[in-house]
């Protein structure tokens, strides 16, 4: 599996990666949002973590969010 994503990332810190959607506090977060339901998630339904079409060398977990979110269709 891919190793997970740092928080220390430089793109995780520009796209504003948190661990946990539940804690965010930013301008562009929509409630019930996290990488479980994002669009560019490719992990297994259910899976705590999986890849993210964005980090590719990274796994990101599902209860994860950033500024990228885009909701899946
Ligand atoms: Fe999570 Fe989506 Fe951001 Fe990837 S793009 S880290 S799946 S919210």
């Amino acid at each position: 599996p891919l190793p997970k994503l740092a928080a220390t990332d430089p793109t995780a810190k520009a796209l504003a990666y948190a661990e946990d959607a539940t804690k965010v506090k930013h301008a562009a977060f929509k409630p019930g949002s996290s990488c479980a339901n994002c669009n560019f998630f490719k992990g297994a339904k259910g899976a705590a973590s999986g890849p993210c079409t964005l980090f590719p060398k990274n796994s990101v977990v599902s209860k994860g969010w950033c500024s990228a979110w885009a909701k899946k269709p």
